[in-house]
């Protein structure tokens, strides 16, 4: 399963670069100035109980279809989840972790049949095996956030490398999983960073919705933040290491749906607005669906 997902998403960058030129200019902000404040995480070598042992809910996998869409209809990701690409959409995207309230959420999304990103810190990876398998067995996101959560901005070419393939080779090693989608620590970037992001491969994503919840901590003020701004093709902002973040989603996931959302991760979000994700280039959001008459 965890191969057939790798292969997939080569095949999900390798596949499409023809259309990189037509379908990535109009969804390029390049103009935000909100940097990211998240606190830095703790290091792997301070947080020694994060995982929640045997007593986690159990894995739960939904079930997927069982059939095989014709060879040309068929997408990098065969759609299980039955997205429907005429209808809203929006990306939960939650960085700095894995941590202990990282099971909660994914649980909170798996119990509505949605997924979402998770970017996270590479130097993270070994302590936080359990909860990255229980994230990907449930047909989540994995996306690196860096190895230490630094500013690449002020660091030289080669620790910005050591802040990109090191989170890849961890994941791969201890996961079997290659990430795509890459997000620069405190949305902080330059063009020298985004050159470097190219050349590995990245594509860099950033976020349209923002409800501080690193600074609020409060479940109310996140929830009514996301549902009085959410917008089609959103990207939201949150971290996966704070509880009220946590209690926050669990109010999200099904408000949003009531809301006509359907909850996808970024990469399935670019799939099925039809753009290929290109290496280097920050997206914020990407396009509403359009309307038809
Ligand atoms: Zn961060």
């Amino acid at each position: 399963m965890k191969k057939l997902k790798t292969i997939r998403q080569f095949l999900y960058i390798a596949g499409c670069s023809a259309a990189i030129a037509l379908l990535a200019a109009g969804c390029v902000p390049h103009n935000e100035s909100q940097p990211e404040q998240s606190v830095q995480v703790s290091t792997a070598g301070s947080e020694t109980v994060y995982e929640q042992g045997t007593t986690q809910q159990a894995i739960v996998q939904v079930p997927v279809d069982e059939k095989e869409p014709a060879a040309d209809t068929m997408l990098p990701n065969d759609n299980p989840y039955g997205i429907d690409p005429a209808k809203p959409m929006v990306a939960l995207t939650f960085d700095d972790g894995p941590s202990k309230y990282t099971w909660d959420i994914v649980h909170s999304l798996q119990s509505h049949r949605a997924r979402a990103t998770f970017f996270i810190i590479g130097n993270q990876v070994a302590t936080h095996q359990a909860a990255i398998d229980y994230t990907l067995a449930n047909h989540n996101e994995i996306a690196s956030h860096s190895f230490g959560h630094q500013n690449l901005t002020k660091l030289s070419d080669v620790e910005v490398l050591n802040q990109i393939r090191p989170v890849d080779t961890a994941l791969l090693e201890q996961h079997e999983y290659i990430p795509v989608l890459y997000r620069v620590p405190y949305g902080s970037r330059d063009e020298r960073v985004l050159e470097i992001l190219k050349q590995e491969g990245k594509p860099v994503i950033g976020w349209s919705v923002d409800p501080y919840d690193w600074k609020v901590k409060d479940k109310e003020t996140i929830v009514n933040h996301v549902l009085n701004s959410v917008q089609d093709g959103d990207i939201i902002l949150l971290h996966d290491i704070y509880e009220p973040t946590a209690q926050a989603v669990a109010e999200l996931v099904p408000a949003l749906q009531e809301r006509g959302y359907q909850i996808v991760t970024v990469s399935e979000m670019f799939q099925f607005r039809g753009i290929t994700p290109e290496p280097g280039v920050y997206y914020r959001e990407l396009p509403p669906v359009k309307e038809t008459e």
